[in-house]
């Protein structure tokens, strides 16, 4: 089910698609690509080289947004319909999150969302980034394990629990990914909640990773009428 794309193919599809975002090219180059709509999905993806990006002419629609189940560490602007994604995404983390730490993250870290720019590795591509579309996410501030039954959202404490965990600490893609030893715990949780995520291309179609150049630190998530995975 989940489509994996190397990065040369996905090359290859973000050039089929240049000429058109649409079934029919999407479908030529091949893969169990699912489209799914949305009013974003109709603004042009392309551009002619030297041109403008949208949002160089004027800043698309953005809401503020600070978290609905759980909170960013600062708060983010996006599009309305990408914010309205996002408390599936901090629903998905707190369940990972409870299952292997016995609470849930006091804040998520992120990198960024809304920014007017183009994809770094693709010029004449618009980043979804540049529509509001798209987050960036370093990690998770964990706050100390809350005594059993003091806070009504946490769960009971998974048993063996090694003490560190008990305490505050930080989990970060860039640290922690590969991590190994102490740190391996938090492995364990970022790579479950990669495959949770890979999981729900209803939620993100795009999920990038450790695995995509310039992603050593992140979790790239944006919702752009493609499918495109590349985190392990
Ligand atoms: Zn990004």
């Amino acid at each position: 089910m989940a489509f994996t794309l190397r990065q040369s193919a996905a090359a290859a599809l973000l050039s089929a698609l240049l000429c058109s975002i649409c079934p029919n090219s999407l479908a030529a180059a091949g893969g169990d690509i699912q489209l799914m709509a949305d009013a974003l999905d109709e603004l042009p993806r392309t551009l002619p080289e030297g041109a403008r990006l949208p949002c160089e002419g004027g800043t698309p629609v953005l809401v503020r947004y600070h978290g609905e189940h759980l909170r960013y560490q600062k708060p983010l602007r996006v599009h309305p319909l990408f914010r309205a994604r996002l408390p599936g995404f901090e629903l998905i983390v707190s369940q990972l999150a409870k299952q292997h730490y016995g609470r849930v993250p006091r804040r998520i870290v992120h990198l960024g969302a809304y920014s007017c720019r183009r994809m770094r590795r693709y010029p004449t591509w618009v980043s979804e980034h540049a529509l509001g579309n798209a987050i960036d996410i370093a990690g998770f501030d964990f706050g100390p394990l809350p005594r059993a039954g003091r806070s009504a959202g946490d769960a009971p404490s998974p048993s063996g629990l090694a003490p560190a965990l008990r305490r505050a600490f930080e989990v970060r893609l860039q640290r922690h990914w590969n991590a190994t030893g102490a740190g391996a715990a938090h492995s364990a949780f970022l790579r479950d909640l990669a495959r949770a995520l890979i999981a729900r291309p209803d939620l993100f179609s795009v999920v990038l990773g450790p695995a995509w150049p310039g992603h050593h630190n992140h979790f790239h998530l944006d919702h752009a009428p493609y499918r495109v995975v590349e985190v392990f």
